[in-house]
């Protein structure tokens, strides 16, 4: 007997090859195989008796005429029945499909799919084999290695033998209370659905359960976190007040409050798993260092990662120049490639004894020979560049530290349940006094001289300037050619101002000496391509000129007007365009209208269309097999709910009534799709 857990290949059929294909598209078990769901159905055009050639392949509607017999040989089984379409009789066979008999009654509309085979034909004339009761043929996600036919035809035989046999996950008190199917019915009308109103109820189930399932795990990692046995950071409340008070600024209400909940989180002897998200400018950088410092007063270590090394190295200089205004003796090292052997060898003994503070790098920092004495806090800056793997492998390196993971979240508020679900939130909502709303403007190529004359009416005033360029077509090499083109533009254009150019093809050290060069404002003018998206902070700098503004992402041209309006100066942003396509002019009108990161990435998602799996990948929301978190976003939050509900119920996992789920969960938790 076959059963639900068995590797996929006790079917007939499933040779290596086909094996490896399968395992390709994530089907090991006999219960993936069932769970993988078509994505739509098409409907196939009926047609008439009379219209149709032998071999076709058709659809009949029909009213079931006769009653449906069962005949079984074996392991096989031939399923008929009458079905009456217009004057014809039709006599309809399944093979292998019992359970047909029993969603069948005389006086019953339905539609059959299938081979129409003139040369069996019975008494009545005709007679099709094969079909499937199936106005709608469930269209499967193929593959090169293996096509949608014969994962259907898998599908068909192992469902013909686990059918009955499958335990619902959700359990049946949620089930009733939102009117959810059974498991074995959801799976049945997902493959083999007898119209399109069976295949929208088994839909809503299905995702449901995926929803569910989902944020069930989320929960246990949550759990497991909590119950982890963290340090409690003994740390020094006077020294903070000091750190505090040293800084150029007031914090905001909003940095406050953020500040408390972290440091809430640290002081207990309980593993921290927190997200801090706030909008580009909203000073995120100072919170995580006063979370660092507390570490510290405690006699331990922090490392803080971002994405590239530009930013490390940012976040390096600031953070030193931080705690010696401060007057503080923090030791702020910086991992990069371009450190020598012995020089490498020396900052690694270094921090294995503990006499360096706070160690910053990209995701160099995850290699295996990178040891802290004692690692107290690690920080992720700008957190949806880095996969969750990097989050998880962050937490194995050792110690398991506290973790702080910090984002200018391109993600709505709605969608951070699914990213985020087994994180703590804290939000800053605020951004420092003072600051001018950053005013944008779009114009068109034919405005540029225009705009340049302004531009040079404020860099006279003492402003600095970046003027982006876009990525042309993943060529990186005509993205320099581009940018260098620009660059000598600008030299001509502004002779009185230094420029400088910065790209991809430039190495570490001489794109860290540009960056010196213009936060000293020893140069005026950055021309750059979209390295300088993320994390650059030069105060000074008022004006962002994006060219090709439309040839950007909505949340790329987000991100790159967040480096302006940093100071007291007042910022602009300007996009050059001249847009070709509804969708290009929406996003910069959408630019124009709001700063607001939060509204924009809602924007985002309904400019692109919910759903859009691209759109949601590169936002860092796991995907989905059946639900769309931006769609079904309500069911989403009611399964985040119920998952909350039911792990905070005493013994939850000892219920009968939960048996299946708990099983499910440890079966699949190895190898979790969601977190790759
Ligand atoms: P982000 O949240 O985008 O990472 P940063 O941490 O880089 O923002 O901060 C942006 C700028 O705002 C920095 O120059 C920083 O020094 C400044 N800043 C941070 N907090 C405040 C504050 N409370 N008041 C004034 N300026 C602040
Ligand atoms: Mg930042």
């Amino acid at each position: 007997m076959i059963t639900l857990t068995d590797n996929v290949d006790v079917l007939p059929g499933v040779g290596p090859k086909r094996l490896t294909a399968l395992h390709d598209i994530d089907i090991f078990t006999i219960e993936d195989l069932i769970d993988y769901f078509p994505f739509r159905y098409e409907d196939l055009g009926e047609r008439l008796p009379s219209e149709t050639l032998d071999g076709d392949k058709v659809t009949f509607k029909g009213i079931v005429s006769t009653p449906p017999i069962v005949n079984r040989f074996g392991k096989r089984s031939q399923t008929r029945f009458g079905l009456l379409i217009d004057h014809d009789n039709v006599r309809v066979s399944f093979f292998n499909q019992p359970w047909v008999a029993q969603n069948v009654e005389v006086g019953q509309e339905v539609a059959v799919y299938g081979t129409y085979d003139a040369a069996k034909a019975g008494l009545t004339g005709i007679k099709m084999i094969q079909a499937t009761i199936d106005a709608l043929s469930p269209i499967y996600p193929a593959t090169k290695q293996i096509s949608a036919k014969t994962i259907r035809h898998l599908i068909e035989l192992a469902w013909s033998e686990v059918r009955g046999h499958v335990d619902s996950l959700v359990p049946k008190g949620l089930r009733d209370k939102y009117r959810l199917l059974d498991r074995n019915t959801q799976i049945e009308n997902m493959h083999f659905p007898s119209d399109a109103d069976h295949a929208k109820s088994a839909r809503r189930s299905a995702a449901f359960e995926e929803f569910f399932v989902f944020q069930m795990r989320l929960q246990l990692l949550k759990l497991a976190d909590q119950n982890f046995a963290g340090e409690g950071v003994a740390y020094d409340q006077t020294a903070l007040v000091t750190f505090e008070n040293s800084l150029p600024f007031t914090l905001t209400a909003a940095q406050k409050k953020v500040i408390q909940e972290i440091l809430q989180d640290q002081k207990r002897p309980r593993h921290m798993n927190r997200l801090l998200q706030g909008d580009v400018g909203s000073g995120k950088t100072v919170v995580a260092a006063m979370a660092m410092y507390a570490v510290i007063t405690a006699g331990m270590q922090a490392a803080m990662m971002a994405p590239t090394e530009i930013l490390a190295q940012q976040h390096a200089i600031n953070l030193a120049n931080m705690f010696d205004q401060a007057g503080l003796s923090v030791r702020v090292e910086l991992l990069t490639s371009g450190l020598k052997v012995a020089q490498r060898r020396q900052l690694l003994e270094d921090l294995a004894h503990g006499d360096i503070d706070i160690l910053v790098g990209t995701h160099a920092l995850l290699q295996p020979d990178v040891a802290f004495h004692h690692l107290g806090l690690a920080v992720i800056d700008e957190q949806h560049r880095f996969g969750v793997n990097q989050r998880a492998k962050l937490r194995e390196n050792g110690v398991n530290p506290d973790i702080l993971a910090m984002t200018a979240t391109p993600i709505p508020r709605t969608l951070a349940i699914t990213a985020y679900g087994e994180m703590d939130v804290s939000v800053i909502d605020q951004l420092p006094a003072g600051r001018k709303i950053i005013q944008t403007r779009k114009i068109s190529h034919s405005q540029l001289d225009q705009t340049l004359r302004f531009v040079r009416h404020e860099l006279e005033d003492g402003a600095q300037v970046y003027v982006v360029t876009p990525l042309i077509e993943e060529s990186e090499a005509l993205d320099v050619q581009n940018a260098q083109a620009m660059y000598e533009a600008m030299q001509l254009e502004f002779p009185d101002s230094q420029v400088g150019l910065l790209h991809g093809r430039l190495s570490n050290d001489e794109k860290k000496s540009l960056m010196a060069d213009f936060k000293a404002n020893r140069i005026q003018i950055l021309v750059a391509t979209t390295v300088i998206e993320v994390g650059v902070d030069v105060p000074n700098a008022s004006i962002m000129l994006i060219m090709d503004a439309d040839r950007f992402g909505l949340a790329q041209l987000h991100q790159l007007r967040g480096r302006v309006g940093r100071g007291s100066r007042q910022s602009y942003a300007i996009l050059v365009a001249d847009p070709k396509t509804d969708y290009g002019r929406a996003r910069l009108d959408a630019m124009v209208s709001t700063t607001d990161g939060f509204v924009l990435a809602q924007k985002d998602l309904e400019l692109r269309g919910s759903g859009d799996i691209l759109g949601t990948k590169q936002a860092g929301v796991p995907e989905f097999m059946v639900g769309d978190p931006v769609k079904d976003l309500t069911m989403m939050t009611i399964a985040q709910q119920e998952a909350i509900d039911l792990v905070s119920q005493k013994k939850w996992d000892d219920r009968p009534e939960n048996q299946a789920l708990v099983a499910y969960l440890s079966r699949t938790m190895a190898r979790y799709r969601h977190f790759d």
